[in-house]
C-alpha cells in the first residue's frame, strides 16, 4: 500500500473490492490459475456472523468446484451439516421426528400446491451436482480461510476509482470504515443506514485519511449497493443505472426462535407445516400481473419444536418501511396478511413476534436488460463489475450468489489468461476479455431475472422442470473451456 502522495507504483495485478462470496471466489480462482499478485479489500471492520441462509444450487456448486476444489469440498461439508445437524442421540425420538428435507408450498387454506426436495443427493442425480444450504457467513468463511491472510484487507471502504491510462492501471481510494456498521451485507440494515452508506461522498476527503492502491485490473464485487458501480457510471451514458432499482417487493421477517402458545403451535403445524423443513404460504386465488409477481407470500419454518420463524414477501412502497419500529413493521405485515386472506392462526403467529427481532429488507436489483437496444456495460476500461454489483436481484429463485459464483468462474478463467499472456498493459485484450465475460453471462442473467420477477417457473411442474434443467444441468467445465 502506498500513501496517495508518494510516487506512483503498480501494487497489484488484480485488486478485488468486496470480500463477499463473489470477490473471494474470484480471488481463489485467480490464485488457482497462477495469478498471485492480487488483493481483496473489504469495508467490514470484522468478520462477523451476519447474513441469511443461502441455497447453493447445482450450477453454483459446479462453479465453485471449477474455481477451487478444496473450497467446493469445504462448502459442501458445511452445507450438508446445516441440512443434517448432528443428533445427540441418533436413536432418540427427536431423530425420528426430524422434518423431511422438503420445501412445500401451500395455499392459505393449507392445501398443498407443490413441493420440492432439498436433499443434496436428489439434485445430484438429476443435474450432476447437489444442493446445499449454508449461511452467508459460513460461505464467506469457507472461502476466506483458503486465501492467504496477506491477500485480504478489512477496514478498507472503497470511495473512489480513477483510471490512470498513462500508468496503464487503475487507482482505487479507500477510507477506514469508521462509523459504518460491521455488518458487511448490503441492504441488511435499515433503509436510512443503507442510504447513508451508499452515498459516494462528493466533498473531498482529507488526504491523510485516504489510502490508495494501483492495480492493472479492478474487479468490483462490492454487492448490490456497489460504490464502484456508482463511481464508474457517474459521468458515463449509464449514470441513470448507478444505483440499484427497488424491485417493488420487500421482506418483513423474524429470524425466529420465538415461542407461541402450544395450542396455536399445534394448529399451525397440523394445517401448514406437517413434516416439511420449509413451507411457503400464498393465496393462490389472487391474480397476478405477468411482469412482476406481487403475491404476498410467507416462508415459514420451525427448526425447533414450538419455535417459529418467518419471512413475509409483499409489494410494499419503500416509504412505508423507512424508519419503522419493530412494532410498526409487525402491524404492516399483519395488514398485508389480512389483505391476502391469510388465516387467523398465521396472523396471531406474526402478532406474537418479538418487535426487537423483526427485520425488514427491501429487495433491489440491477437489471441485466434495461432496454431492447442498449444495456449498461459491466466494465469501463480496466474496471469490471461482478456478482450483485453487476446484476443483483431479489432472492425468489435463489440465484444471486449462484450466478455470482458463475461470474467468478468466468472472470478467473479470462483474467488468468490475460496474466498468462502477459497482456496486463494491453487495454484491447482486456476489453476483449471483459466483453467475452459479459456476452457469456448477460443472456443467462436476463433469463434468471425474468424468472425471478415473474416466478414463472413456479407456475407448473413442467415449467419448473424445464427451468431447472436449463439452469442447473449446464456443464460449467465445458462452458469454461469455450472461453480459452
Ligand atoms: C434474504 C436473502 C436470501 C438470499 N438467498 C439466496 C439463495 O438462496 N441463493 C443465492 O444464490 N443467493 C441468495 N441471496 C443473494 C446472495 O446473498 C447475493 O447474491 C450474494 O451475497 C452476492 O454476493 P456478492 O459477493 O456479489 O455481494 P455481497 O454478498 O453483498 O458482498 C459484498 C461485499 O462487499 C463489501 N463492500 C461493500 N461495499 C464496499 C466498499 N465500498 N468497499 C469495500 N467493500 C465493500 C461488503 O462488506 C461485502 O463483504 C439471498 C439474498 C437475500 C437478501
Amino acid at each position: 500500500m502506498k500513501a496517495e502522495n508518494s510516487s506512483p507504483k503498480i501494487d497489484y495485478d488484480v485488486a478485488i473490492v468486496g470480500a463477499g462470496p463473489v470477490g473471494l471466489a474470484t480471488a481463489l480462482g485467480l490464485r488457482q490459475r497462477g495469478i498471485e499478485n492480487i488483493i481483496v479489500l473489504d469495508q467490514t471492520r470484522a468478520f462477523r456472523k451476519v447474513g441469511q441462509v443461502v441455497d447453493l444450487l447445482p450450477n453454483g456448486l459446479k462453479a465453485v468446484k471449477y474455481i477451487d476444489n478444496q473450497a467446493y469440498e469445504n462448502i459442501k461439508e458445511t452445507g450438508q451439516k446445516f441440512n443434517n445437524p448432528p443428533q445427540p442421540n441418533p436413536e432418540s425420538e427427536s431423530k425420528k421426528n426430524q422434518p423431511s428435507l422438503e420445501w412445500t408450498t401451500r395455499n392459505v387454506k393449507g392445501q398443498k400446491i407443490h413441493s420440492f426436495p432439498l436433499a443434496y443427493d436428489e439434485y445430484f442425480r438429476k443435474y450432476g451436482e447437489g444442493r446445499v444450504s449454508i449461511s452467508w457467513y459460513d460461505l464467506q468463511t469457507q472461502l476466506r480461510m483458503l486465501l492467504p491472510s496477506d491477500r485480504l484487507k478489512i477496514n478498507h471502504r472503497c470511495v473512489n476509482v480513477v483510471a490512470e491510462p498513462e500508468l496503464k492501471c487503475v487507482r482505487a481510494d479507500f477510507i477506514s470504515n469508521q462509523g459504518v456498521e460491521a455488518n458487511p451485507y448490503a441492504h441488511w440494515e435499515n433503509k436510512q443506514q443503507d442510504d447513508k452508506n451508499s452515498t459516494v461522498s462528493s466533498s473531498p476527503l482529507p488526504q491523510s485519511e485516504i489510502i490508495s492502491i494501483r492495480a492493472k485490473l479492478l474487479i468490483a464485487a462490492d454487492g448490490i449497493n456497489s460504490t464502484v458501480r456508482q463511481v464508474i457510471y457517474k459521468n458515463s451514458p449509464y449514470s441513470v443505472y448507478r444505483k440499484p432499482e427497488y424491485s417493488g417487493i420487500a421482506a418483513i421477517g423474524s429470524g425466529g426462535a420465538y415461542e407461541i402458545p402450544e395450542a396455536l403451535s399445534q394448529e399451525i403445524k397440523e394445517q401448514f407445516i406437517h413434516n416439511s423443513r420449509l413451507v411457503s404460504i400464498m393465496n393462490d386465488q389472487i391474480s397476478k400481473d405477468s411482469t412482476i409477481d406481487e403475491t404476498t407470500r410467507m416462508i415459514l419454518f420451525s427448526r425447533k419444536a414450538g419455535k417459529f420463524g418467518y419471512l413475509i414477501h409483499a409489494a410494499l412502497p419503500l416509504e412505508l418501511l423507512a424508519g419503522k419500529s419493530g412494532k410498526e413493521l409487525i402491524n404492516i405485515a399483519l395488514e398485508e396478511l389480512k389483505k391476502a386472506n391469510f388465516p387467523e392462526m398465521i396472523q396471531q403467529l406474526v402478532a406474537l413476534s418479538s418487535p426487537e427481532q423483526i427485520l425488514s429488507r427491501p429487495y433491489y436489483l440491477h437489471r441485466a436488460a434495461v432496454s431492447d437496444t442498449e444495456q449498461p456495460k459491466w466494465n469501463i476500461g480496466r474496471v469490471v463489475l461482478a456478482g450483485d454489483a453487476a446484476h443483483g436481484m431479489p432472492p425468489f429463485m435463489a440465484q444471486g450468489a449462484n450466478q455470482g459464483l458463475e461470474d467468478a468462474a468466468v472472470m478467473a478463467t479470462l483474467v488468468s489468461e490475460i496474466g498468462k499472456q502477459n497482456q496486463w498493459d494491453d487495454i484491447a485484450a482486456i476489453e476483449a476479455a471483459f466483453s467475452k465475460y459479459e456476452s457469456l453471462r448477460r443472456p443467462l442473467i436476463e433469463l434468471i431475472q425474468q424468472a425471478t420477477l415473474t416466478r414463472e417457473p413456479l407456475s407448473s411442474e413442467e415449467h419448473r422442470q424445464e427451468y431447472n434443467r436449463q439452469i442447473y444441468a449446464r456443464n460449467i467445465e465445458e462452458i469454461m473451456q469455450t472461453l480459452l
